[in-house]
This record gives C-alpha cells, sequence and structure tokens, in this order.
C-alpha cells in the first residue's frame, strides 16, 4: 500500500468534517471499549498474564534467531516450506511464484495486515490472478477499492447504509436484485457470493496471528471461520507473517491468546481459533497439498535492540487504537498507510521514513491511554517521543516549533528565570484577557487558538497557588 502519511493534517481536517465518518466512529465505544473492559474486569489474573506475555515476548526476541530456525525445521518435517523475504516486494514475488507454480487463476485472502504492508493484491493482480477478500470487513472494503481504516475491524469507517449501497451496486449483476438494508441479511448475501469463491479457490492466503516453532504451526484467530474455509478448501495455502509472530511453544500461544481476544473484542475467545501444520496427511479427511510459510522482515530486524525494540511485542489487537482519542476522531484513513492509531504512528514512520510519516508521531496528544490498555506493556507515548527527538534532530519538524523548544529549553534549564518569566506572562495575560475571560487569538499559537478559545490566566501561577494552598491560615 502506497503511504500518504504526509498528509496527515489534511485528512485530519477532512475526517473531522465527514459525518458519515462520525457516525461510524461512535460505534467504536459500545464495540470495543466497554466489551474489553467488562472481559478484563471478569479476570482477576488479567495483570499476571500481560506480565506473562511480555516475558514470552522478550525471550522470543532475545533469542529470535534460534526460533525462527526451529520453527522453519518443524514447518519443513510436517512436509511444508518456509520462504524468507527482507522486503515486501521481494514477499510479494514470492507468493506470485508460488501461485504460478500451482497454475493458480483464483485465490482467496483471509484478513492479514502483512497482506496490506507488502501490498500482495497489487501484485496478485498483476500477475492476472483474481483474489478475493474472504473476511467480511474487507471484503467490503475490497469492494469499495479502499484501504482498511482499523487492524482488526477493516470497515469500521462504513456504515450499514454505505454496505447496502455497494452491494446493491456490486451484487446485482450476480441476481441480488434487492436492496437490502437489514445486518443479518446483508451478510447472508456476502456468504452466498463468497460460497462460490471458497469452493473455486486454488490457493488460499491468510496471515497468522501466531507461530508456533516447537510445533511449527500457524495460528489464526476469527469470528467469521472464512480463515478455515480459506485454508482448507485451496490446493495451496500460503501463510504470510512478520518474523516477530513466532513464540517457542503451544503453551506460550495459550497465554498470548488469552490476551489478545479479550484486548481486541472483549471476547474471553474468539469463535475460531486455527492451528494449521503442513498440508494434509494421508489419514486427513481435508486441507491443502501445499503449505509455504512467507517469513517478512521489513525492517523488523533492525528493531531488534535499538530504540524501538518493545514495539515488536505488539500482537496486534487494536486496543491502542480503541482507546486512543485522536484515532477515535479522525479514524484510521488519515493516518494515510496500513496501520493507523498509537502503534502505527509508531511503525509507520520505521517502514516508510520519518520524513514522509513525521506528522503521526506529532498526532498523539501522549495521554497514556494506548499504555495503559496495551497487554504487552508497550510504553508507546515514550517511543513516540523517540520519533520526535529524532524528527528534530534531523530537522525535519518546522523551524518555527524548533526555535520555540530551543527558546522554550533555555528558559527550562533556568528555573528561577523560567518561574519570574512565566509569572510576568500571566500577569499581563490576566490583564489582557480580564474584560472578556478568554483568548480567541493568541500570536504565536494561532493553530491552537483556531479552533478553541484559551481561558484567561486568573493572575498567578501554578506553582504561587501551590505555596499559597501549602503555607499554613493567619
Ligand atoms: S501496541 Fe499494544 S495495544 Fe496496540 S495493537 Fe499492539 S499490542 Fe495491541
Amino acid at each position: 500500500m502506497k503511504s500518504t502519511a504526509h498528509a496527515f493534517k489534511s485528512k485530519a481536517t477532512l475526517a473531522l468534517r465527514n459525518t458519515n465518518l462520525q457516525k461510524a466512529l461512535t460505534r467504536t465505544k459500545s464495540h470495543f471499549i466497554d466489551k474489553r473492559r467488562a472481559t478484563v474486569d471478569a479476570l482477576p489474573e488479567f495483570d499476571a498474564l500481560r506480565q506473562r506475555g511480555r516475558e514470552i515476548k522478550e525471550h522470543t526476541l532475545a533469542h529470535l534467531d534460534f526460533y525462527l530456525e526451529y520453527f522453519e525445521k518443524q514447518v519443513n518435517a510436517n512436509g511444508g516450506q518456509v520462504h524468507w523475504a527482507d522486503t515486501p516486494q521481494t514477499a510479494s514475488e514470492q507468493i506470485v511464484s508460488i501461485c504460478k507454480a500451482a497454475k493458480a487463476q483464483y485465490v482467496t485472502k483471509g484478513k492479514s495486515m502483512i497482506s496490506e504492508e507488502i501490498a500482495v493484491n497489487n501484485a496478485l493482480e498483476k500477475a492476472g490472478l483474481n483474489v478475493v477478500e474472504t473476511d467480511l470487513g474487507e471484503y467490503i472494503i475490497q469492494l469499495a477499492k479502499e484501504p482498511p481504516s482499523h487492524i482488526i475491524a477493516p470497515a469500521v469507517h462504513k456504515t450499514r447504509d454505505n454496505v447496502s449501497d455497494l452491494f446493491y451496486n456490486h451484487h446485482q449483476k450476480l441476481g441480488f436484485t434487492q436492496r437490502q438494508t437489514e445486518i443479518p441479511t446483508l451478510v447472508n448475501e456476502a456468504r452466498q457470493v463468497l460460497r462460490d469463491k471458497f469452493l473455486s479457490a486454488d490457493v488460499g492466503i491468510t496471515g497468522a496471528n501466531f507461530l508456533i516453532a516447537e510445533t511449527g504451526s500457524t495460528v489464526i484467530v476469527t469470528n467469521e471461520g472464512n480463515g478455515d474455509l480459506t485454508n482448507t478448501l485451496p490446493r495451496v495455502h500460503i501463510v504470510v507473517a512478520s518474523i516477530e509472530k513466532v513464540v517457542p511453544t503451544l503453551e506460550d500461544v495459550t497465554t498470548l491468546l488469552r490476551l489478545l481476544a479479550r484486548s481486541a473484542t472483549g471476547q474471553e475467545i474468539t469463535s475460531y481459533t486455527t492451528f494449521s501444520t503442513g498440508p494434509r496427511r494421508s489419514e486427513d479427511l481435508d486441507g491443502p497439498d501445499e503449505f509455504h510459510v512467507v517469513l517478512v522482515d521489513n525492517g523488523r530486524s533492525e528493531m531488534l535492540g535499538n530504540e524501538f525494540h518493545e514495539m515488536l511485542r505488539c500482537i496486534r489487537c487494536g486496543a491502542c487504537l480503541n482507546h486512543c482519542p485522536v484515532y477515535g476522531s479522525v479514524g484510521g484513513h488519515a493516518y494515510g498507510w496500513v496501520y493507523p492509531g498509537p502503534m502505527g504512528s509508531v511503525l509507520t514512520p520505521l517502514m516508510v521514513g520519518l520524513k514522509e510519516a513525521g506528522s503521526l508521531p506529532n498526532a498523539s496528544t501522549l495521554c497514556g491511554r494506548c499504555e495503559d490498555v496495551c497487554p504487552m506493556h508497550i510504553p508507546l507515548p515514550k517511543l513516540l517521543r523517540h520519533h520526535r527527538v529524532k524528527e528534530y534532530e534531523a530537522k525535519l519538524s518546522p523551524a518555527r516549533g524548533r526555535w520555540a523548544l530551543k527558546l522554550w529549553a533555555f528558559f527550562a534549564k533556568r528555573p528561577r528565570l523560567y518561574h519570574r518569566v512565566a509569572a510576568l506572562k500571566i500577569r499581563l495575560l490576566s490583564k489582557l484577557g480580564y474584560r472578556q475571560g478568554s483568548f480567541r487569538r493568541l500570536p504565536f499559537a494561532s493553530n491552537w487558538t483556531a479552533t478553541r478559545d484559551m481561558p484567561a490566566p486568573q493572575g498567578e501561577t501554578f506553582m504561587e497557588a501551590w505555596k499559597k494552598a501549602k503555607s499554613p491560615p493567619h
């Protein structure tokens, strides 16, 4: 997927004015936040699980080369094949060549963010293959020719009306001549359209929530069962996954699954948790003839041990998106690439470059909710600040902002002078704003006051008020 992350500001402005999007975004609270809260509250050992999950991921990352090779060995032993890809291009080429070797025409796909990252649909379509997304949300945005706007709910920005229109426009030629408006009938219509696709697919492509080194298995969690039809019915199953998805044992995966479902959708467990271990064996009733795993690096091994290392613990639950006030206001498309919200604002600059995506780490209030809810204890605000420092050092941020920071740093390093100047400024603003009680515009803060008024200060600084409150009454 081509990045438009540089255009965050203009896209965010449009998103805030888009009433349809704003309506769709209000569902995030009841769909994700409240449900997560309820299931987390019902599990007293949730914090202990988080700690264990973090330890599992850190242990694996510290021995990543070992566990990846172990995984490959086990996949081979099961009759499958692992393909290593440093770059998105290599990964897409490998997938296309597996499809060509299988003389495939039709490809079904389960939801996979890494497949968006490597833009595999474009590569497959360029090679003349027919690709159909089978996750309902992915299917909706494929019809709309849009990228996903959320990592677990790709069509969260669409209202029911939008989906009715889309299905009506695209399915008429398939014999569905009525415009359906109820969710069950819309789902049923998609199911009927997709059934033929499942049955005629030569290759099924899925992602992986986890890779298990000790068994050579890949794991996906879904709520629709489309993943199972994608990996069981076609002759060839290709799993595409990034390298940090590997964990040592089956038992480790069960710990992480308990964290993932609760943090993502507020479920104790998703409707389907599917383990794929190699191609069909002689005693199996179904399954693919070939099983391939494409392991994608795309800059992840460079993150190992550097200041962004902790981001590699991410299990893509989406909780940080759901709880982010910025994501909740502008939705996912404003972020301009595959991964939106706080986790995306950390990952995107690492993958498409800070020059392109430098506005994303600044699109955060640093309120800390994302870190609070992250099941992997990833310090997202700290990682966003690392990007801001790099942006400042590389002189990529606007010169005016850099000068303002330099000026602030000058005073911040001299606390007595800082307090004196602050007190002087507060008194001046208090006098100037005394009548109206607030400022509609302030010099040097025009962006801030463009959308809000600033209340006039009361006439003393916080420190002065604090001292007064602490001193004993006479
Ligand atoms: S950063 Fe944390 S909360 Fe956000 S998607 Fe990753 S694991 Fe989930």
